[in-house]
Parts: C-alpha cells; sequence; structure tokens
C-alpha cells in the first residue's frame, strides 16, 4: 500500500488485487474445500482468498498482521488458549459478557485463574497484573462505557510480562489504535462495525508480533474455529465504507447524547464524548472519536427501562450493536450479564438513520 495514506483511503483501498488487465478489483470467496496438491495452501481450513484479503486490509489498518476468525469469541478463545495450564488472567470486571463467562468457565476448571479489576483504575490494574500472564483489556468497555488509560494500562501488562491484548470492538481501527499504544494484539468482533450491516458474524485478530501471530495461527488450524468464505468476504464488504459509516453514526450518538442528557426521564448517560463523563480526557487523548455506542440509565426500576426498550418502533430492539440499523437493549435481561451493571441500564447503538427521526422515536418510547 502506498504510505501516509488517511485511514479512510487505506480502509477502501488495502487487500486489493494486483492491478493488471483483467484483473477483478476486489478478491472473491473461494468455495473449495481444498486445493489442487503442490501449492502452500492445502486445505480449507489452513486458507482463503476472502480470508487473506479481509486480514490484509484489517491488518494495514490496525498496524500488523491479521487473522480472521469464525466470531470475535473464537478469536477470543483462541488467544485464552495460549494461557499456560494453571496461568493467570487480569480482566476488566465490566466487559462483553461472552469473554467474561468464558473466563470464568475456564477458571472452574481450573485452566486458569482469572482476577477481575476497574480497567479505568491504573493502579489496580497495575498491581493486579504482576505475575498475571495475559491482560486482556476492553476499551471503552460494554456496556459500562469505561475507558482505560492505554498507554499506561499496555506498558504495565509488558512491564509485568504479560501478553497484552485489546477488544478493540467499540472503538474500530478507526477511532483507536491499540498496537501504536503498546498492546501485543488487538482482537474483534467483526460482527459489529467492521461488518457493519448485522448479516454476518466474524471475528478477528491482528498482531505485530510475528511468533504470537503463528500461534493463534496454528490455534485457529488445531481448534478450526475458521470463518466462511462468504463471511469474510461481506465483513471485507461492510469494512470498505467503516468510515463513512462511523461519521455519520457518531455525529448521531453526540447529538443524542446531549438530548438525552437533557432528558427529565434519564438519570445518566453514559458517552465518552460527553464532557464531564469521567472517560472523556483520556478518549480524547487516545481516540480520534467517541464512537457511536452510549448507555443511559433511568433512575427507575429495570421494568421500567424494559418498557421503553419495547416501546420503540423505529429502532430495533434486539442485542448486538455496530450495525446501521440503531439498536438498544436492556443487558440485565440478559442473566449472564455482570450484576454490578445497573438492572436498569440500556445500551444504544446508534446507526446512520436521520438523528430527528431516532430522536423522535426515543422521546415517544422514554414517555412510554
Ligand atoms: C459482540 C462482542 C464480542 C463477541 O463477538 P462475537 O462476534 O459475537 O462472537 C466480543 N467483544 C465485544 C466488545 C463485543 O461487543
Amino acid at each position: 500500500m502506498i504510505k501516509d495514506l488517511d485511514p479512510s483511503t487505506v480502509v477502501v483501498h488495502a487487500g486489493r488485487p494486483e492491478r493488471v488487465p483483467n484483473a477483478p478489483l476486489g478478491e472473491s470467496p473461494v468455495f473449495s474445500s481444498t486445493y489442487i496438491a503442490g501449492g502452500d495452501r492445502g486445505y480449507g481450513r489452513f486458507g482463503n482468498d476472502a480470508w487473506a484479503a479481509f486480514e490484509q486490509t484489517l491488518g494495514e489498518l490496525e498496524g500488523g498482521r491479521g487473522l480472521a476468525f469464525a466470531s470475535g469469541m473464537a478469536a477470543a478463545a483462541a488467544i485464552c488458549d495460549l494461557v499456560p495450564v494453571g496461568g493467570r488472567v487480569v480482566a476488566p470486571r465490566h466487559a462483553y459478557n461472552g469473554v467474561l463467562g468464558l473466563l470464568d468457565q475456564q477458571t472452574s476448571t481450573g485452566r486458569l485463574h482469572v482476577q477481575r479489576v476497574d480497567i479505568a483504575d491504573t493502579a489496580e490494574v497495575s498491581d493486579a497484573v504482576t505475575g498475571a500472564d495475559l491482560l486482556w483489556i476492553e476499551s471503552p468497555t460494554n456496556p459500562a462505557m469505561e475507558v482505560a488509560d492505554l498507554p499506561a494500562v499496555c506498558a504495565a501488562g509488558r512491564a509485568a510480562g504479560a501478553t497484552v491484548v485489546v477488544d478493540n470492538t467499540f472503538a474500530t481501527p478507526l477511532l483507536q489504535q491499540p498496537l501504536a499504544c503498546g498492546a501485543d494484539a488487538v482482537m474483534h468482533s467483526a460482527t459489529k462495525f467492521i461488518a457493519g450491516h448485522s448479516d454476518v458474524v466474524l471475528g478477528a485478530v491482528v498482531t505485530a508480533n510475528d511468533n504470537l501471530w503463528a500461534a493463534l495461527e496454528s490455534r485457529r488450524r488445531g481448534l478450526g474455529a475458521i470463518p466462511g468464505p462468504m463471511e469474510a468476504w461481506l465483513g471485507l464488504r461492510g469494512l470498505r465504507t467503516l468510515a463513512l459509516r462511523l461519521d455519520r453514526a457518531q455525529s448521531n450518538a453526540a447529538l443524542l447524547a446531549e438530548r438525552l442528557l437533557a432528558h427529565p426521564r434519564v438519570s445518566r448517560v453514559r458517552y465518552p464524548g460527553l464532557a464531564d463523563d469521567p472517560g472523556h480526557a483520556r478518549a480524547a487523548a487516545q481516540m480520534s472519536g467517541f464512537g457511536a455506542i452510549l448507555a443511559i440509565e433511568l433512575g427507575g426500576d429495570a421494568e421500567g427501562a424494559q418498557r421503553v426498550c419495547e416501546s420503540t418502533t423505529l429502532w430495533v430492539h434486539a442485542t448486538s450493536l455496530g450495525g446501521v440499523e440503531s439498536m438498544l437493549e436492556r443487558r440485565r435481561r440478559w442473566p449472564i450479564e455482570v450484576p454490578t451493571i445497573p438492572a436498569d441500564l440500556i445500551r444504544l447503538s446508534v446507526g446512520i438513520e436521520h438523528p430527528d427521526d431516532l430522536w423522535t422515536d426515543l422521546e415517544q418510547a422514554l414517555k412510554a
């Protein structure tokens, strides 16, 4: 790729075939479970042109080499699989509940030990990481919207000899680049903003460490946690418009955050873009935008918040996030959600619709 291009240009042009006569503009998914012997590809579980194009593009954006996985959880599980038996993992008290659940499950079987920390509390993280094998970071966290001091906690983790991994799903590589902040690897649920259209489940890891990349690639083969060719192709097709989608979604989110803050039924708005948010200064320093996810609390009971989620007509009441469609859900409706997440907290994933339409629908739902 030509150097010094803006990331919004790289996201469009990376991972394309060489420009020679008759070449297609983009790679196609290859639907073959095996390849003619004699080359390096071998078998469908080892490689696919659509994965390679997706990995190349994401790798250029994050500043490392990419690896596509069947889902964000498959990527997270492959990383956890690198922790030695009986090893120690430091993880946020609030983070994506699937990852926390996986760590708890592996702790209960004695496979590893997890220690939960407030990831926004740098001193607590630095203390806990002594002797740890893996420091798992998420920032901003899902759905509490806490912001870690990435350069500081990455440095603490590496100084302690831990492998430092950042779940960058909420920020995407266009808003935050954890490898440049000192992380060893970045993990994505590409299901969310990267694919962007709520039509595919896909994950990825990016690292600039060749040994770590090789270990993870070997885990992907061994665990069989591979994406289908069509999924990787859809992920890359979605990624091409990420810069445009994010621009619109995060300007919508900023506007809605301000309006929600002024709404009498809303007791708290969690969005790092708000000047009074506890994560604002950090996010402003380490991110190039505040993203399109926010959370609100209504200061009432779970039933009231649940009713709001069930009263929208435009906003989709569904789990997941990062699609072009605005979505909302009360996270504690899931029994596996962390109990310190308030029962009345509603996570909003702001899409690319017109902000006035989004506000009108939210306002009528808040009256419910
Ligand atoms: C959704 C999500 C995951 C899990 O990814 P899947 O693609 O659903 O397996 C991990 N981390 C975060 C922050 C997520 O939002």
